[in-house]
């Protein structure tokens, strides 16, 4: 799907709240490469469904960015991430200050 497409089925979904508007994204343009991971499970950093988890071993994360990581690899990911994986997803390495103040969006419009 290509950013005119996605926005042009965004224009005909009015009023969307944040979640909303996650869910949609990750079902039109899948799961975003930025995930979370907390006690071995790992979620889609945008809409926040579950993926999997590390315990069985079984999950790849090489080609993920785990936010809060910031390491070498995580970093290098990034790089090459591109607009469908940055849509509505919070800076991963920015720290949320609590949940009040929240790291910004990476892409909050696509105009
Ligand atoms: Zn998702
Ligand atoms: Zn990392």
């Amino acid at each position: 799907m290509t950013k005119d497409q996605f926005l042009h089925v965004l224009h005909n979904v009015p009023d969307l709240d944040e979640a909303s508007r996650a869910r949609l994204a990750c079902a039109l343009l899948g799961h975003s490469a930025i995930v979370e991971m907390c006690f071995g499970q790992v979620t889609c950093a945008r809409c926040d469904a579950l993926l999997g988890d590390t315990i069985g071993g079984c999950f790849d994360l090489r080609d993920k960015v785990i936010r809060g990581h910031a390491c070498e690899k995580c970093r290098k990911v990034f790089e090459g991430l591109g607009w469908q994986d940055r849509l509505y997803v919070r800076d991963p390495f920015v720290e949320d200050f609590g949940k009040e103040q929240k790291a910004p969006y990476l892409l909050e419009k696509l105009a």
